[in-house]
This record gives structure tokens, C-alpha cells and sequence, in this order.
């Protein structure tokens, strides 16, 4: 199984990404959570990515590419794995399309979770208060969704035009958007298994 989580900061592609990776038995591969760890650890790909981080930009698509190429090509990825958080540009489509391609495999969906403008900024001021991210201030906040739908939202439409996109409700009851994931996914992968009996 391999799925893409896409949509804004404060959807809840975290939570829903490791409760969906659970449920197929595959990683789930959170750049961000990697890009943090990195920070905490000062490594040398923490120190490039923490101004960026920072300041609500992205990460260069080189660094970024690059961890992630290393991520896919580890053992555990050979079952399958569930991006949280790429490819967020169209150069990191095109990477991860390379990547597939170089193992011989592709990808079984990408779920859209969706939620509106003012409900994101206060999921975020209050994940604000409870985890001290150091870019979830308001500033940075607005600064992150602006990212989002300059450079991320338009690859919703160039998944869906090969077919591989689902949207679901990111507002309401955890358990509930769990529920219309795994349904979600399971509809994606049902269309791609009739379009291979059909050739
Ligand atoms: P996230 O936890 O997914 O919201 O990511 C936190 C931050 O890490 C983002 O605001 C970016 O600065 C950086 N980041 C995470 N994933 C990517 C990506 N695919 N491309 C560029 N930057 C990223």
C-alpha cells in the first residue's frame, strides 16, 4: 500500500497518518517530523532546515528529496509506506515519481483532508499551546497556509487527474475521519484493482 496524506498545516495529516499506517502495516513517513528531529539532533540537515522551518517556508526541494529518496529505499518501505508532508512542489511530484519508478512501483492513493482557513489557524494556535512548536506562532501560522496553497493545493489537481485522489472531511471526531479514510482508501484501491482486471 502506498498512500500520499495530503492537506494544509493543523488538518490533522499527523494524527490520521499514524492511525492509517497502523491499519496496512506500512511506515508512516512524516518529513516534518523528520526535518524536527533533525533540528533537535543539530545535525547538519537539522541546522539548513530550521530557519526555513522557522519562518513557515519550505525546506529546499534538494535537501528534502534527498531524505526522502534514503527514507523509501530503507526495508521497511518494501511492504509499502504513507507520506505525510510530501511531495508538498511540483519538483518533489516529479522526484517522487522518479523514486517509484526506480523500484518499479507506484502509488494506490492520495487522500485530501480538508478543512477551512479560520479552523486551521485555531487548531494551530491551540497545538500552539500544548506542543510549543516553534512555527506555530500566528505570524508563521498565516505565513504556512499562504505556502500551502501557492505551491501544495495545486497538486491536488494533478493527482486527480491520474485518477488518484479522495477527499475527506478533516473536521469532526478522530475516529470519525479514521472511519472515511480507510473507507476512502479502500475505494481507491478497489477502482484500481477493476481497472487492472479491465486492462
Ligand atoms: P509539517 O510538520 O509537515 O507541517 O512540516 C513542518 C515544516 O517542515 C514545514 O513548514 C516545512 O518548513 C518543513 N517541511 C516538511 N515537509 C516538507 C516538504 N515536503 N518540503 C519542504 N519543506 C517541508
Amino acid at each position: 500500500m502506498r498512500l500520499i496524506l495530503m492537506g494544509p498545516p493543523g488538518a490533522g495529516k499527523g494524527t490520521q497518518a499514524a492511525r492509517v499506517a497502523a491499519r496496512y502495516d506500512v511506515p508512516a513517513i512524516s518529513t516534518g517530523d523528520i526535518f524536527r528531529a533533525n533540528v533537535a539532533a543539530a545535525t547538519p540537515l537539522g541546522i539548513s532546515a530550521k530557519a526555513y522551518m522557522d519562518a513557515g517556508e519550505y525546506v529546499p526541494d534538494e535537501l528534502t528529496d534527498a531524505l526522502v529518496r534514503d527514507r523509501l529505499s530503507q526495508p521497511d518501505c518494501e511492504r509499502g509506506f504513507l507520506l505525510d508532508g510530501y511531495p508538498r512542489t511540483t519538483a518533489q511530484v516529479t522526484e517522487l515519481d522518479a523514486i517509484l519508478s526506480d523500484i518499479g512501483s507506484r502509488l494506490d492513493a492520495v487522500v485530501v483532508l480538508e478543512a477551512d482557513q479560520q479552523q486551521l489557524v485555531e487548531r494551530l494556535l491551540n497545538r500552539a499551546q500544548v506542543e510549543g512548536r516553534s512555527d506555530d506562532t500566528e505570524d508563521v501560522i498565516r505565513r504556512r497556509l499562504e505556502v500551502y496553497a501557492q505551491e501544495t493545493a495545486p497538486l491536488i489537481d494533478l493527482y486527480a487527474a491520474r485518477g488518484l485522489t479522495e477527499h475527506v472531511d478533516g473536521i469532526g471526531r478522530v475516529d470519525d475521519i479514521t472511519d472515511l479514510i480507510n473507507a476512502a482508501v479502500d475505494r481507491r484501491t478497489s477502482a484500481l484493482d477493476s481497472d487492472a482486471m479491465t486492462g
